[in-house]
């Protein structure tokens, strides 16, 4: 995904100081851009689009981003002063996500050579007051990034804007493909599937379990050969049971195949529709999710989607990103085990998974083939999308991922435990406040940062709880937005 897309710079600036200064100013941010570009931490190319000077040249930009659908977001930065009044047709037109870098070309002051020549060539601290004044007065959704521009922490942020940025346009194109509806009686799995395409651009259709199960009938047996060797090469096997393996091949092409027949990216299923099938769907789901697709169990279309989109958003980081749910707790020491009842990504995994075959007790079909594993250490984000009646509200949590207390061994599924901060208790009184989902997407690669962007760029509301949550605090930022939101 981050391969299909580009970052444009823009120097804002103006006629005011001479031609020269001006050739300066362009100099300057050719040098900024390739250091940006060859610093390793950004992972979209940022292409230079030139200094902005006048009204029109702003808006001849803006249109053109606007129109490019390589272009995810734009980053804009002031030399010199540039003044915003010669911004505001073209920031009003804007549709890209924006980032404020907020930097300068020196990173200290000279002494000699510091004149009048100097101060009106190296003026960001007052240009970019201007901009920044700007973009709060037309309330524009955007990122400020301020530091040196060679400094790796601020190349970091942006890398992570970048990310979210491109989770956006991933998100404005992303279909979801629904096989069954929700699982019965579940509330927060539901939402407006309206609002989630007037927000976030989601095509959330649904397609028949019976269309499903006719391509799980046209599946070759030469191309499920072909998926059990790929099954072989990521997999042990720790079953015999190689006719109930074969048949998640089978259902894995069908899916594939519907997907990729209509451009989806996630889907969703349930175990209370699966006419027609032998099998609800498990390695065939986890290894599609390692793929990239995005899934959601019972119908859970909202985190198909997110899955998704955070999958896309960690690209080439290297952690995993997936479906998970929280299960059960240990209320003395902590800790909270997530599982599913088959569908954990297996990017995950500590190790190698292992294909085993076991009763399942729901959804009245054969005995599913499922990948087991445990979980990696590290640190990592929860995130629930929940539908709050006329919005949507994403709470992400942090939590530390660790190396399972116990081996677990009649637990016939993948499972990751976790420490939620700022503790098991606080942490769970505050996703609960805020009605977050026993579903969520774990992630080792988006963090609450990417995250928050994402949401800005997306105006849906963000809501984070971490180590210095109090939840007190807690609640009363969670009544103010309510009021706020439904203002909005
Ligand atoms: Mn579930």
């Amino acid at each position: 995904m981050l391969k299909n897309y580009e970052f444009w710079f823009i120097t804002g600036s103006q006629f005011l100081y001479g031609g020269k200064a001006l050739r300066q100013v362009a100099e300057n941010s050719r040098e900024m851009i390739g250091a940006l570009n060859a610093g390793g931490f950004l992972p979209c190319p940022v292409a230079d689009k030139a200094a902005i000077v006048t009204n029109r040249s702003a808006q001849e930009i803006i249109r053109e981003a606007n129109r490019d659908e390589s272009c995810a977001g734009i980053i804009g930065f002031c030399h010199t002063f540039s003044p915003s009044k010669m911004w505001i047709n073209a920031l009003c037109a804007l549709q890209k996500p924006y980032l404020h870098l907020h930097t300068q070309f020196n990173a200290s002051i000279p002494n000699e050579e510091l004149d009048m020549d100097y101060m009106n060539l190296h003026q960001s601290a007052h240009g970019d007051r201007e901009h920044g004044f700007i973009g709060a007065r037309l309330r524009m959704p955007r990122k400020v990034v301020v530091g040196y521009w060679k400094d790796k922490a601020v190349q970091e942020k942006i890398g992570k804007w970048m990310r979210a940025a491109v989770g956006a346009a991933v998100s404005r194109d992303l279909k979801v493909m629904r096989f069954g509806d929700n699982m019965r009686e579940v509330a927060v799995t539901e939402g407006d599937k309206v609002e989630a395409q007037i927000k976030l651009g989601w095509q959330v259709n649904t397609w028949p379990v019976g269309a499903l199960a006719e391509a799980v009938s046209a599946v070759t047996e030469a191309e499920i050969d072909a998926k059990m060797a790929e099954y072989s090469e990521k997999y042990d096997f720790a079953t015999d049971d190689i006719e109930t393996v074969r048949y998640q091949a089978r259902e894995e092409i069908a899916i594939k195949n519907m997907l990729d027949g209509e451009g989806a990216l996630a889907f969703s299923n349930t175990f209370q529709d699966l006419y027609g099938m032998a099998q609800l769907p498990g390695l065939a789901t986890q290894n599609l999710m390692a793929a990239g697709y995005g899934y959601g169990g019972e119908g859970d279309w909202k985190t198909a989607a997110m899955t998704a989109i955070m999958k896309a958003m960690g690209e080439g980081l290297g952690g995993g990103s997936a479906f998970m749910e929280d299960y059960t707790y240990d209320l003395e020491k902590g800790l909270s085990l997530g599982a599913h009842m088959l569908e954990v990504c297996p990017s995950l995994g500590a190790g190698r998974a292992r294909i085993e075959v076991h009763h399942l007790g729901i959804g009245g079909k054969n005995p599913p083939a499922r990948l087991v594993f445990e979980g990696k250490a590290g640190a990592a984000i929860v995130a629930s999308l929940v539908d709050m009646g006329g919005r949507l509200r994403l709470i992400v949590q942090d939590v530390q991922c660790v190396k399972p207390s116990q081996t677990m061994p009649n637990l016939p599924v993948a499972r990751v435990m976790w420490k939620p901060e700022p503790s098991l208790t606080v942490g769970a009184e505050c996703w609960i406040l805020a009605g977050g989902a026993h579903h969520t997407v774990l992630s080792y690669d988006c963090d609450a940062e990417m995250m928050r962007d994402w949401a800005r760029i997306m105006d849906i509301e963000f809501v984070h709880i971490n180590r210095d949550t109090d939840p007190i605090k807690f609640e009363q930022a969670l009544l103010l937005a309510d009021l706020i939101w439904k203002l909005k």
